[in-house]
C-alpha cells in the first residue's frame, strides 16, 4: 500500500493510492494503525494536491559506510559495527522540493538510500526479535552531504543537516521485501550510483535491532540505511533522482543560494 500526506484545504491529511487517485484516510490514533485505517469516500487527483513529507521524525538516524564500495571510494574502512550519525529533522523536504546548496560548501553531494520509517516505539530489541511490527514502511531518501565540511569538521552534524538536505519520497510503501532492491541515483538523467540493497554490510533487521539498543526509536523516525558507491557533486540547475525498485521515485531540483 502506498501512503502519503497531503495539504488538503489548508489541513494536513493522510491518503493512499486507490485506482490512480488518492483516497483520504479516516481517523487513526497512532501511526502504526495507518495501514489499517479505512479510507473515507473523499477522493482527489494525484496531480491536484500539494504533498508534504510523509512523517515528521523526532530524529533521522543514518548509517555511514554500509556499502563497502562506498566506504572504499571515500578512503574508509568498513566499520565493525554500524557507524551511526544523526541528521537534523529540520532538513526534511519531499519529492519535487528544492535542494538548496548553502554558501558555506563548495562540494554538496547526493547519497541515494533506502529509508526505513518506524511505525511504533521500539527499544532494546533482542537478536531474535521480529522487527516487522515496528516498520511503518519504506521510501527513497537522499542523504545530501556537504563533503568538504564533513571532512573539515570531522563531526558530521553540520555537513548533513543544512535545510533541505534530507529529501524523502512523498509515498511510503508499507509492504515490500527490501532485502535485494536495485538502488540508483541519476543526475540530469545520467546514472551515478547503481547498487543493490543486498550489498549492505548490515541489513535492515540488524540495523533496527542495533539502533534500538543505542536509543529509543519513536514512531515517525527515519533510518537512512547507507549509500552505494558513485556519490558525486551536485551543482545549480541539476535534477537529482533517487530510484529504488518498488518505490515511487524521489526527484529534486538543485539550486545554489545567492
Ligand atoms: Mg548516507
Amino acid at each position: 500500500m502506498k501512503i502519503c500526506r497531503i495539504n488538503l484545504e489548508n489541513k494536513v491529511a493522510y491518503a493512499r493510492i486507490e485506482d490512480s487517485q488518492l483516497a483520504i484516510l479516516g481517523s487513526f490514533s497512532t501511526l502504526a494503525e495507518i495501514s489499517t485505517a479505512e479510507p473515507t469516500t473523499k477522493r482527489v487527483e494525484i496531480s491536484a494536491v500539494k504533498f508534504v513529507p510523509p512523517v515528521e521524525p523526532s530524529k533521522i538516524v543514518c548509517v555511514g559506510r554500509n556499502y563497502s564500495a562506498h566506504a572504499a571510494e571515500l578512503g574508509n574502512e568498513v566499520p565493525k559495527q554500524p557507524l551511526l550519525f544523526l541528521k537534523a529533522p529540520s532538513s526534511v523536504i519531499t519529492n519535487g522540493e528544492i535542494i538548496q546548496i548553502p554558501s558555506q560548501s563548495h562540494q554538496v553531494e547526493h547519497e541515494g538510500e533506502l529509508a526505513v520509517i518506524i511505525g511504533k516505539r521500539c527499544k532494546n530489541l533482542g537478536e531474535s526479535d521480529d522487527v516487522s511490527p515496528f516498520i511503518l514502511g519504506y521510501t527513497c531518501l537522499n542523504d545530501v552531504t556537504a563533503r568538504d565540511l564533513q571532512r573539515s569538521d570531522v563531526q558530521f552534524a553540520r555537513a548533513k543537516s543544512f535545510d533541505t538536505f534530507c529529501p524523502i519520497g512523498a509515498f511510503l510503501e508499507t509492504e515490500l521485501d527490501v532485502s535485494d532492491l536495485r538502488v540508483q541515483t541519476f543526475v540530469n538523467g545520467e546514472v551515478r550510483q547503481d547498487g543493490r540493497t543486498s550489498e549492505m554490510v548490515f541489513p535492515v533487521p540488524f540495523l533496527i535491532r542495533y539502533i534500538s539498543n543505542q536509543m529509543t526509536l519513536n514512531a515517525g523516525d527515519i533510518i537512512a540505511t547507507g549509500t552505494p558507491s558513485g556519490v558525486s557533486k551536485m551543482v545549480d540547475g541539476d535534477i537529482v533522482e533517487v530510484r529504488l525498485e518498488g518505490l515511487e521515485p524521489l526527484i529534486n531540483p538543485v539550486f545554489e543560494m545567492g
